[in-house]
This record gives C-alpha cells, structure tokens and sequence, in this order.
C-alpha cells in the first residue's frame, strides 16, 4: 500500500511542477499502479483539477490529456474512427472495464512498462509525448529514456494512419507474452514488439504494406527477446513473426476500408 502525508490538488501545471520537483513528492493519476507500489511519499500531487482528461482533435492530429483513462481512449468514437477501431480493439484486453475507467495514458506512457499494450500501440502510431518544460518528444526516443520529474501534459497522435494490435496472453486479462502493434501510412509499414519481456521497440519501419513471410522471420531473428515466467525467449522468438504476420495484415484491412 502506499502512503503520502499531504494530498495536494494541483491548481496549475506549473504549481505540480514545482511540487515535483521534490524527491519526496510523487504524482498519483489513475494510483492503480503506484497503490501496489508500497511507496511513502510526503505529498501525493493529483492533476485533475487541470482539465488534462480531454481528447481534442484538430485539423491533423488527436491531442488525448494524460489523465484521459484507458476507457475513454476505447470508447472514442471520433478517435476510433480516425484510426481504424484500434483503441477499441487493442485497450479492451488490459484488466476489466473498471479498472480502465480509472488507469490514465499518462500514468501508462510515464512508467514505460515492458509489458504495455498502450505504449506499443502508441509508438505504432508515431505519437509524440508532449512535456510541461521541455515540449513536444517522440514517443520513440521518450521510451528510450530514464523517469525523470518533468509532467506528460498530453499524447498527440497524427491522423493519417491506420493501426491495429495482436497480442499473445496466457488467460484474458492477464499482461501480456508479446505484443505486436502495425501502423500503415504514408511512410509506409511500422511494426512495433512489445513485452518481449523489455520496453516496446520500433523493429522495422517503412516497410511495403504487403511485404512477405520471410520479412517477418528476418526482423524476428534480428530482434532480442528474453524469458520470464510468462513464456521463454525461444517461445517469444517463435510466435513473433506470427503475431507480426497477423497485425500487419489487420492493419492492411482497415487501411483499405
Ligand atoms: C494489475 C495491473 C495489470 C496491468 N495490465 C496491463 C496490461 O495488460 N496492459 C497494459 O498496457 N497495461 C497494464 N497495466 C498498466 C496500466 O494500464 C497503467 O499503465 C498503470 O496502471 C499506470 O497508470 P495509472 O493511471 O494507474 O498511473 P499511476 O499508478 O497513478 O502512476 C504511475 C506512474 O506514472 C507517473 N505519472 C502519472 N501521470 C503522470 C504525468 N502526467 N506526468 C508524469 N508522470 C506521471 C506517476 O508519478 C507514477 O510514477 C496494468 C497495471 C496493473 C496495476
């Protein structure tokens, strides 16, 4: 369980960027993750008095508020519509109905879970992470970096592509052995691996939408993988081109509707 002397609700982006600034200070959105963590902070710094919770779109691009919940993300109709039916496809099998009523795409996007279906599908889709002091990063390069202190104000996702995600769970609801999300644009097919068990990874881009077998099982030799109590490295290796093979073509199906 975790613990936090003071709860402070955040009046500005700027007043929970001074708070966090603090070692002893931590963010709380969604708190599913962080409630399992056993932390004992001094403040707990909340962010929904900031309106961060909307999904906005614009003439070419989605901007989701990182308090958005998972749910809102898969119940989007505009953002569905806009991508293919993704987010409803690829959030449904994360837990249960409540729990992404209440886990956030901040909290998702910040902890760069190994295991996430939200991070891969948002590095599918070339999103950029949007940062209170230091701008707008690629999701890309944000992945590849260490936690630091600095607030994720929103998620924006260019329009013009279609995506879709396969994953391989042990039972529904479960986290996932391996998870592969396939975007289609104009610059071409991205294949994203994720849980392999590590932190989701671009494995090949700008690929011809309808490129063949052999393409899968060439970046699937070229791609590291490991075990856990999951699955084993060789078990992840084997399904990967498969699971690559299915998302793409997925992928090639909404993108031609
Ligand atoms: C039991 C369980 C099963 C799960 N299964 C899956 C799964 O199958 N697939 C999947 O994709 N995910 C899964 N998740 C992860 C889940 O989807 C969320 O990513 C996770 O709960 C974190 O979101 P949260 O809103 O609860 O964040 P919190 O727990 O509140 O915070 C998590 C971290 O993010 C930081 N943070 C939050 N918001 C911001 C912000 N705006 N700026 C900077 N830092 C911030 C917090 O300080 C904290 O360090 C699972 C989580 C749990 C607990």
């Amino acid at each position: 369980m975790a613990k936090y002397k003071n709860y402070v609700v955040a009046q500005s982006l700027e007043e929970a960027y001074a708070l966090n600034a603090k070692k002893s200070s931590v963010i709380v959105a969604g708190n599913m993750w962080l409630r399992m963590c056993g932390l004992n902070k001094q403040t707990a710094i909340d962010l929904s008095a900031l309106g961060l919770d909307r999904i906005e779109e614009t003439e070419d691009a989605f901007v989701i508020g990182s308090m958005a919940v998972l749910r809102s993300l898969e119940t989007h109709e505009a953002l569905n519509a806009a991508f293919g039916g993704v987010f409803r496809d690829a959030l449904a099998p994360i837990v249960g109905t409540q729990f992404r009523n209440t886990a956030t795409v901040g909290g998702s996007v910040y902890s760069r879970f190994g295991f996430s279906d939200v991070s891969a599908l948002l590095l599918a889709l070339h999103a950029q992470v949007l940062l209170y002091k230091r701008g707008a990063v690629s999701l890309s390069d944000y992945q590849k970096e260490t936690w630091d202190r600095d607030i994720i104000t929103h998620i924006r996702i260019p329009k013009g592509q279609r995506a879709a995600v396969r994953s391989v769970r042990v039972s529904e609801t479960d986290i996932p052995v391996l998870v592969c999300a396939a975007s289609v644009s104009g610059e071409g097919l991205r294949l994203v691996l994720g849980a392999r068990p590590a932190r989701a990874q671009i494995v090949a881009e700008h690929l011809a939408p309808d490129c063949g077998e052999e393409t899968f099982e060439e970046i699937a030799a070229k791609t590291a993988f490991g075990g856990n109590l999951r699955a084993s490295e060789a078990y992840r290796r084997k399904i990967a081109p498969v699971l690559m093979m299915r998302a793409a073509k997925a992928c090639r199906e909404v993108a031609q509707k």
